[in-house]
């Protein structure tokens, strides 16, 4: 199967369940492609996603952004985390129904999966939609890239300010942003490098950083 009829299996794999369970607001075939798939898409051709062998897509909920890059690069490896269990199966059906043999799915939060050796700094990138302010994303997503490697967050234009207040935040697990780059849709690529070991004190106990982001 060529890749534009993956995406748009995906795409029919997605809505079907969708009558089921609530994976996605978006129900119309088209502006689903367009806001799940094509945005998806967008940190491809970026040196930091080409340059990656091994990736998470931390908070996937029905697969996004995970899914269409697994679709898009074969010869690299996903794990799609996610803290709700019956998401995960939607995305196991549709990589199954797809025959994805790179995608693998981790269900935890973030909070514990970045305490365990096998996840913790083990990432050539890590990146995310639609899950977190800039702040609690970064304690979530930044303890799992390996030094060297890269966070990209997949944000909205509106949100330049909260990305600009993260800085204490990203520098205190090991951050730095890179640059922004400007994607279709008006979305914003954050890109962040790991440039220091995440402190073990990071990220702290489940719930706490979303409650109370660091500064
Ligand atoms: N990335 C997907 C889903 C966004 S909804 C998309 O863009 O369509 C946000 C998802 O993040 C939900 O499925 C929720 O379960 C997950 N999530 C939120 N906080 C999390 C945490 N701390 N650890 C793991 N998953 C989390």
């Amino acid at each position: 199967m060529d890749k534009e009829k993956q995406y748009e299996k995906l795409r029919d794999v997605i809505l079907e369940w969708n009558g089921k369970i609530n994976v996605t607001a978006i129900r119309d075939p088209q502006e689903f492609y367009d806001k799940n798939i094509q945005d998806s898409l967008s940190v491809t051709g970026l040196p930091e996603y080409e340059a990656a062998k091994e990736v998470l897509d931390l908070g996937t909920g029905g697969g996004f952004p995970g899914l269409p890059l697994a679709i898009a690069s074969p010869e690299k490896r996903f794990l799609l985390a996610d803290a709700v269990g019956k998401k995960l199966k939607v995305v196991q059906d549709a990589a199954r129904q797809l025959g994805l043999v790179n995608v693998e799915t981790v269900h935890g939060r973030a909070e514990d999966l970045a305490r365990t050796r096998l996840y913790r700094e083990r990432y050539d990138l890590v990146v995310s939609r639609a899950v977190a302010n800039m702040s609690t994303l970064s304690e979530y997503c930044l303890p799992f890239v390996k030094v060297g490697g890269f966070f990209i967050a997949y944000k909205t234009r509106d949100a330049a300010e909260e990305i600009e207040a993260a800085a204490g935040a990203i520098a205190k697990v090991g951050g730095r942003i890179a640059r922004t780059e400007n994607a279709q849709g008006g979305h914003v690529l954050v890109v962040i490098e790991k440039i220091a070991k995440t402190p073990s004190a990071y990220p702290r106990k489940a719930g706490t950083p979303g409650k109370d982001p660091l500064k």
